[in-house]
């Protein structure tokens, strides 16, 4: 079996001979940089680079996905906002929202999918399955509406509006779902075998009443609409979330380590794929063989069907520690 049938046989939840690892977010490190001669920012906004720093993911760290997108603001650079795309120790970020007030109208620009934002991530896209075929599974990358909305509104201006004014806000999720939609579609059409569709949908910042109000139809519709394997990434403590999440039709739930594997599992029943829940800091950063060994153990004994890290890995991981994770990964047997 390949590692992309791996990957996406893992999935869907359907049986695999080993252990399958991937990472729904970045996995691109400062080392890994400099190992693969592609760095931040070109690896965001020249396809060819881009390309070469998420092969690395396959070719050198051994997980069974690559995944290109190695940032949040593809998408939103597309529909105008000015983003500043860091360096390599840094990832980008933007100051100045593109609307001042939720009583703006959202204009997507007939050419998205044509401006380097999104032109960039669908080149690397097709390049990568060009290369990798069979060998590894390419997942593209888009944003729910719910992130979009604190990049074209700002963070503070959009979570005030869900309080004040929630008509507004749920008319511009429903023009926002349509950027998701179109660059998802254009991602499959590219080339990729399945998407992420993160959306910072965390407690602290949206509560469970909210995800109910706003989203979990929202995240329904998506899955519909993209037609394709969807992996969700939410970050933070989603326990009180996973009941919901798992009634989107999502295939798959990216999950992060404030979670405990044994309760995600126990939320997200028989319905829905488990990905990641390994954490960043105290278990890819650390780097110890017996660290990495009682981790995946864990994840296995609770069926965690795609082992990684939990979230976009730090910049300043070492890449031989990612690597070294993968490999105890697969070297593990999976319970009977
Ligand atoms: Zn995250």
């Amino acid at each position: 079996m390949t590692p992309r049938e791996h990957f996406l046989r893992a999935l869907q939840r359907q049986p695999v001979p080993r252990p399958a690892v991937g990472s729904a977010t970045s996995l691109a490190t400062a080392d890994l940089m400099d190992e693969v001669g592609a760095s931040f920012p070109e690896a965001h906004l020249d396809a060819e680079k881009m390309a070469l720093l998420a092969g690395a993911g396959r070719t050198l760290l051994g997980y069974d996905n690559v995944m290109p997108l190695f940032s949040v603001w593809h998408e939103s650079a597309a529909l105008g906002c000015e983003v500043e795309w860091g360096e390599k120790h840094r990832m980008p970020g933007c100051r100045t929202p593109l609307c001042g007030s939720l009583r703006d109208e959202i204009r997507i620009p007939r050419d998205l999918l044509k401006r380097p934002g999104c032109a960039v991530p669908l080149r690397a896209l097709a390049l990568l399955k060009r290369r990798f075929g069979d060998d590894a599974a390419v997942v593209g990358k888009v944003f729910g509406p719910w992130t979009l909305g604190y990049h074209v509104f700002g963070v503070e201006t959009f979570l005030l509006a869900t309080l004040e004014e929630p008509d507004a806000v749920r008319r511009a999720l429903k023009t926002l779902l349509e950027v998701t939609v179109q660059f998802g579609r254009a991602q499959i059409e590219a080339g990729a075998d399945a998407l992420t569709l993160a959306d910072h949908a965390t407690r602290d910042l949206c509560s469970p009443k909210a995800y109910e109000g706003f989203l979990r139809e929202i995240h329904h519709e998506l899955k519909e609409r993209l037609r394709g394997p969807i992996v969700l990434h939410v970050c933070g403590d989603t326990s009180d979330r996973i009941g919901m999440i798992r009634t989107t039709g999502m295939d798959c739930f990216h999950f992060d380590s404030k979670v405990p594997a044994s309760k995600a599992r126990a939320l997200a029943g028989d319905a829905i794929a488990l990905m990641g829940g390994t954490s960043n800091l105290a278990v890819i950063r650390k780097g110890a063989p017996e660290i990495f060994a009682a981790d995946v153990r864990e994840k296995l004994r609770h069926r965690i069907e795609i082992l990684g890290p939990e979230c976009a890995v730090p910049l300043d991981a070492p890449w031989r520690n990612l690597k070294a994770f993968a490999d105890e990964a697969r070297r593990q047997p999976l319970p009977v």
